[in-house]
């Protein structure tokens, strides 16, 4: 069986490097905070595409060759000179911006070949051609990962499929990005429909398509610290490969306890988690939802596509792992029921009682000094008792209104109209 190809497509700093949530965007052809985030994970050393090359570079040659292509830019160069004008500067050779956005695992013996492009067609005035030769007529699967997914991607897709019809090729979603989340879902679509690339949403699915044995990408599981410890309760049992994943998935946690919320007999489980940091800080609570690894690939891409017009309130994925031929999910909920969390108004205005609000109010994690301070100076003394508290905060809300009363609490912060709405 001839070796898999694995191209990675622009992985460089000026399209993909991690930046903050409210960060200006580097260029222009940054893909942005959250397809970054979603490309390489919370921690770029342990994401998707860090696992994806440490499992690449652990494969022989006559398993997998491996191609990096990267935007490679002389500004003096007449040839770049209209790509330049169109998209600014960007991957300029030798600088930060050029590097990629990914370390190779040390002291790895894989010979990977490295294509400077210097326009959107890889095979302009480049080695790629030379490098692909020895593939031509074999049946050979390739595998693409980068940005952007309705560019770079699918114009590199395009040229493969015309210039070498045999290849076979695909393509992961949670290994392909752009700065737009539809344009990204919609060039998956048409890479599918036109060009026959097969679409993988689970990463060990598309490690499997590449000659990877059980989709085994290594998951980063803390070994000797002890931590996290897990607990399961209710009796549920799991698979080996499903506390993997939670290990991986709380590996930020000291310690982390599930219960079953639905499930734990056809192979899938959803767990609600109370977990706590390094430190023993409460983390926010989760839902973890573990199953075949090709249905969780589905659920995640599906719920990606709709992720940005949920709102809110709507959960968001936090992180998500494959493991054999298992899949796992970690939701994260803007507000949680079942006594998880709940909110700053809500507990205003259930216990607005000196001695409960005090306590509640005294946690760091949940609340600073400031607010407990600007309790204990506004709260009226007729507040005492929870019987009390809604009479005394009625009244004291039309005193405020009509500017009556010194006394009343002022509307806390963030708070649009008053302490007692
Ligand atoms: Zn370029």
């Amino acid at each position: 069986m001839p070796p898999a190809l694995l191209i990675t497509q622009c992985l460089q700093n000026d399209f993909v490097k991690p930046i903050g949530k409210y960060d200006p965007l580097p260029n222009t052809l940054h893909i942005g905070y959250e397809e970054a985030r979603r490309l390489l994970g919370e921690r770029p050393a342990e994401g998707p595409v860090a696992r994806v090359m440490q499992w690449a570079c652990a494969q022989p040659d006559s398993v997998l060759r491996l191609i990096h292509i990267r935007d490679w830019h002389r500004p003096n160069d007449p040839n770049q000179a209209s790509h330049l004008r169109q998209f600014g500067d960007h991957c300029i050779r030798g600088t930060e911006g050029a590097r990629f956005a990914f370390e190779e695992p040390p002291g790895a013996a894989k010979q990977t070949v490295v294509v400077d492009s210097l326009t959107l067609n890889d095979f302009v005035g480049t080695t790629l051609e030379a490098h692909l030769a020895p593939f031509v007529g074999a049946k050979t699967r390739v595998g693409l990962m980068g940005v952007w997914t309705e560019a770079k991607v699918t114009f590199l897709a395009y040229d493969l499929r015309a210039r070498y019809p045999e290849l076979e090729i695909g393509v992961c979603s949670a290994l392909t990005a752009s700065s737009s989340r539809a344009h990204h879902f919609q060039a998956l679509d048409q890479l599918e429909r036109l060009l026959g690339v097969k679409i993988f949403p689970a990463v060990g699915e598309f490690v499997r398509f590449l000659g990877g044995e059980g989709g085994d990408v290594p998951l980063p599981i803390p070994q000797a610290s002890g931590h996290p410890r897990i607990t399961i309760e209710g009796g549920v049992k799991l698979q080996e490969a499903d506390r993997s994943l939670l290990c991986y998935l709380f590996r930020d946690s000291r310690e982390a306890r599930f219960r079953c919320l639905d499930g734990g007999f056809s192979g899938n489980v959803v767990l609600g988690t109370q977990s706590t940091d390094l430190y023993g800080h409460p983390q926010v609570p989760y839902v973890v939802k573990i199953g075949p690894q090709a249905m969780i690939g589905k659920e995640r891409a599906s719920f990606e596509r709709v992720e940005s017009v949920l709102g809110n309130n709507a959960p968001q994925i936090s992180d998500f792992a494959d493991l054999r031929d298992r899949g796992a999910i970690k939701y994260r909920y803007a507000a949680m029921g079942g006594g998880f969390s709940t909110t700053f108004q809500k507990r205003y205005m259930a216990a607005t009682c000196s001695s409960t609000m005090p306590s509640a109010l005294s946690g760091p994690a949940r609340c600073g000094g400031r607010w407990r301070r600007w309790f204990k100076k506004t709260t009226p003394p007729s507040c005492t008792s929870p019987a009390a508290a809604p009479a005394a905060i009625r009244r004291c809300s039309t005193r405020r209104t009509s500017g009556a009363s010194s006394r009343c609490p002022p509307a806390p912060p963030g708070s649009r109209t008053s302490t007692a709405t």
